[in-house]
This record gives C-alpha cells, structure tokens and sequence, in this order.
C-alpha cells in the first residue's frame, strides 16, 4: 500500500461541497491527505466528515468562476499547510437548453468556471509544484469529453478541451515531476444529473446502456483519483481515465 499512501500530501479539491467532489475529497483524506476543500457554497459538511475520520480539513468558500480571485484562493490554501502536491479540479456546472437557444451567459457561466478556472488555477499552483519540484493534477472531464451531448453544447466544449489542457500541461511538466491526467466519470448521481434523474424513460434507457447495469456514485471515484494523486501513477502523463461502469467500452 505504500505506492498509494497519501501521508504528509496536501490536496486542494475544488467543488468540495458535496457531489464528486465530496468522495473525492474524503477519499484522499482516507489515503493520508491533508484536505483543502474549495467551493461556492459554505457548506462544511464535507470538512466535518474528513475530521470525523481523524482526518485534517479546511475549508475555503469561493466563487471560482471570478478569474480575479483564484490568486489569492491559491495563496489561502498555501497559507493553510504551506504547500499544495495535489489539485483536483472538479468544480462544474452544466446548462441545459438546445443549442439554438443557449444564452450566451450560459455559455461564459460554464466555460469560465469548468475550463477556465481549471487551467488558471492550475497554472497557479503548477507554478508551485515546478518549484517543489514534484505534483499531481487531476482534472475532471465527462463522458461529453468524447460525445456531443444533448442540449449542452457549452457543457460539452469545455469538457473536450479539459482533456486537452490535461495533454497541454502533461507534455510541458511531465520532466518536472508534475503529473497531470484527467478522469472522466460516467453517468454519476449527484446535483449534476438531478434533472436527468427525474425522467424515468431518459434514466432507464441510459442505465440499460451502462455495461455494469447501474449509475455511478461519489464512492466510485475514491480509487481512481486516490491512484491518480499518489507515486502508484508516476509514469502516468497526460492521460484520460474513464470511470463509467464500461459505457465508453459499449
Ligand atoms: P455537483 O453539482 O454535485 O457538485 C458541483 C460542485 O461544484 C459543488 O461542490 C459546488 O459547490 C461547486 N461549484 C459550483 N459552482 C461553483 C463555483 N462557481 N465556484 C466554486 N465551486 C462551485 O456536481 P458533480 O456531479 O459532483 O460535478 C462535479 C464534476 O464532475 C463537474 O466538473 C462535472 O462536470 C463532473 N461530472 C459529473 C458527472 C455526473 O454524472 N455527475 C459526469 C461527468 C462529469
């Protein structure tokens, strides 16, 4: 278990609140990891659950679609225990309305906090982790990092070009000790998939199609990024994992 062992890390998981986020949060906090948890929503739900563990957690609320704060976000979270080895970038929302009708706002809304801010915030603590010397960034795409979706059109750019902002920045710090892959979820019941949730057709056609016969949960995404954030994936540049009960296999 040494290879996995998160011990002494500090991790900063955006979108923390609850979600992905959350079980990705906890999950690293179970593997060792000092958890710096940043969200829009003051909730510390996910705090108390990694203390109650035995863990160590803070919180920091921000709204991270402004571009203009994530400096001094980034400079907080140093503050906190003095280095970051691990950023998740999972922060994201979807709008959904058919392309001919997509309000601009929508669009900006959704590439300046899924895209955006996944690549200035990375770019901030990157700067970080080339000083260190070491790091791991992990950055979470879609199934739509591959498919067109339906009525997202917005969604569905800024998830294909995380998946090239993780290969842009892979083949710049790979040789300074900086990891940096993506992982792409499946069909996960959270806030996210809400509104797909209430249509019983749309959900039963969707499920019939994942090979493991069920949608995903938070709990899934524990191994993955856990894998991801620690020297088990050292040799690992770049890449795009799907976690999607084989519906990228079908
Ligand atoms: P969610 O709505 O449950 O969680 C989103 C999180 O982002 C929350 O913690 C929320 O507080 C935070 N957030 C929202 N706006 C923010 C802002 N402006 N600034 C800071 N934080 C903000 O959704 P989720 O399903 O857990 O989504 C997490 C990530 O996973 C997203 O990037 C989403 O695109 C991706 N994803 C989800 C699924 C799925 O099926 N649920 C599938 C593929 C990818």
């Amino acid at each position: 278990m040494r290879l996995f062992n998160l011990t002494g890390k500090v991790a900063l998981v955006t979108g923390a609140s609850g979600g992905l986020g959350q079980g990705m949060a906890i999950g690293l906090a179970e593997a060792g990891a000092k958890i710096i948890a940043v969200s829009s929503s003051e909730s510390v739900q996910t705090v108390e659950a990694i203390r109650a563990l035995g863990g160590q957690a803070e919180l920091i609320a921000a709204d991270l679609s402004n571009e203009d704060i994530l400096e001094d976000v980034v400079n907080r979270a140093l503050g906190i225990y003095g280095k970051i080895d691990i950023l998740v970038n999972n922060a994201g929302i979807i709008r959904r309305t058919p392309a001919a009708d997509h309000a601009r706002q929508d669009w900006h809304d959704v590439i300046d906090l899924n895209l955006n801010s996944a690549f200035f915030l990375s770019q901030l603590v990157g700067r970080h982790m080339i000083e260190q010397g070491s790091g791991k960034i992990i950055n979470i795409a879609s199934m739509l990092t591959y498919q067109g979706g339906i009525n997202v059109p917005g969604y569905t750019a800024s998830k294909h070009a995380i998946a090239g902002v993780t290969k842009a920045l892979a083949n710049e710090w790979a040789g300074k000790g900086i990891q940096i892959n993506a992982i792409a979820p499946g069909y996960m019941t959270t806030n996210n998939t809400a509104p797909i949730l209430k249509d019983e057709k749309r959900t039963q056609s969707i499920t019939e199609r994942i090979p493991a016969g069920r949608w995903g949960t938070p709990e899934d995404l524990k191994g993955p990024v856990v894998f991801l954030a620690s020297s088990a994936s050292d040799y690992m540049n770049g890449h795009v994992v799907c976690v999607d009960g084989g519906w990228m296999a079908r």
